[in-house]
């Protein structure tokens, strides 16, 4: 019987089986990071799902203790997971945390509206910058497992060639976009790094955090600039309301101009987990190719690898 015990308890015969280094992610878009470069070395747990808004989100119990049990904690940094910033700097004194994004250079980022002395977080929404992210996740991951850095690096490389491509293409096909058409109107200010790299002018409802609300005078100011431009289409975000979105087509429409919901874009999470959507490359690919569309550009219907579901 104590035989048997002692048996089930002893690591089976073999050659050694290293343990996977346990990750916690808090965004989508990190997780898939950590994903695509840690490979079958990491064992990944994203906290913020799909349709979650991370400006928001606050650490749930059984997020807290998963936290505090993990090999390495990735969050993203610039004020973006707000209500986390406490806990992280609790968390930090007893784990490894690294704020992924945080590291970024200063002259790349864009200045915050209502902050002064903060940046604009969204800085996934360009690939470019984006790459730079994607290193600070392998070389978080290379810390904290150095005996794998050469298989982090291979796998990382991968990554960013694969970023590299859905950066000319976006390039490409936002470049068919009309110039006059390249007017973005969002719910809320997540696409700054977005009109910055493609030069579109962006309009959200709502600041840059989803936590203020849209002002009368902010929609009405909106349906103006889609009246006076004739822009055709607005967008909806799959982690915030489209109350406000639906309030300016409205608008528009009573003062004579038809507006359409453009499609829906994911702004501060990944589509639906085990989709193409639901990785950083497709949800980038989805919005590209939505936006290029809607706006009078020429983009396939299923996007850079013809891997987006039909009528996304
Ligand atoms: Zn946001």
């Amino acid at each position: 019987m104590l035989a048997g015990l002692f048996a089930l308890a002893l690591p089976s015969v073999g050659a050694p089986v290293q343990e996977r280094l346990q990750v916690v992610a808090t965004t989508g878009m990190i997780a898939d990071a950590a994903r695509r470069v840690g490979g079958d070395l990491v064992e990944v747990r994203g906290l913020m799902g799909p349709g979650v808004d991370p400006h928001a989100y606050r650490q749930t119990r059984s997020d807290i203790l998963a936290m505090t049990k993990t090999d390495l904690v990735l969050w993203h940094g610039l004020y973006l997971e707000a209500q986390m910033e406490e806990f992280m700097e609790m968390l930090a004194a007893r784990r490894k945390v690294v704020a992924v994004a945080e590291g970024l250079p200063r002259e790349s980022l864009l200045s915050h509206d209502v902050y002064r002395s903060r940046y604009d977080p969204h800085v996934w929404m360009d690939p470019d910058l984006w790459s730079r992210v994607v290193e600070a996740v392998r070389n978080a991951l290379i810390a904290a497992r150095p005996e794998d850095e050469a298989q982090f690096r291979a796998n990382a490389e991968r990554h960013l060639a694969e970023i590299a491509e859905l950066s000319a293409y976006a390039k490409k096909v936002l470049a068919s976009v009309p110039q006059e058409s390249r007017v973005l109107v969002t719910a809320h200010d997540a696409f700054a790094y977005f009109g910055r790299a493609y030069g579109f002018e962006v309009l959200g409802i709502q600041g840059i955090s989803t936590q203020s609300e849209a002002g009368l005078s902010r929609v009405s100011e909106l349906v103006d600039i889609l009246v006076g431009r004739r822009v055709g289409a607005v967008f909806v975000e799959s982690s915030v309301s489209d109350r406000n979105m639906r309030a300016l087509v409205e608008g528009a429409a009573a003062k004579g101009q038809q507006v359409r919901i453009g499609g829906q874009l994911f702004s501060d999470a990944m589509g639906p987990d085990g989709t193409y959507e639901g990785t950083y490359i497709g949800m980038i690919d989805h919005n590209v190719t939505t936006i290029a569309r809607a706006l009078g550009g020429e983009a396939p219907e299923r996007g850079m690898l013809g891997r987006l579901s039909a009528g996304s």
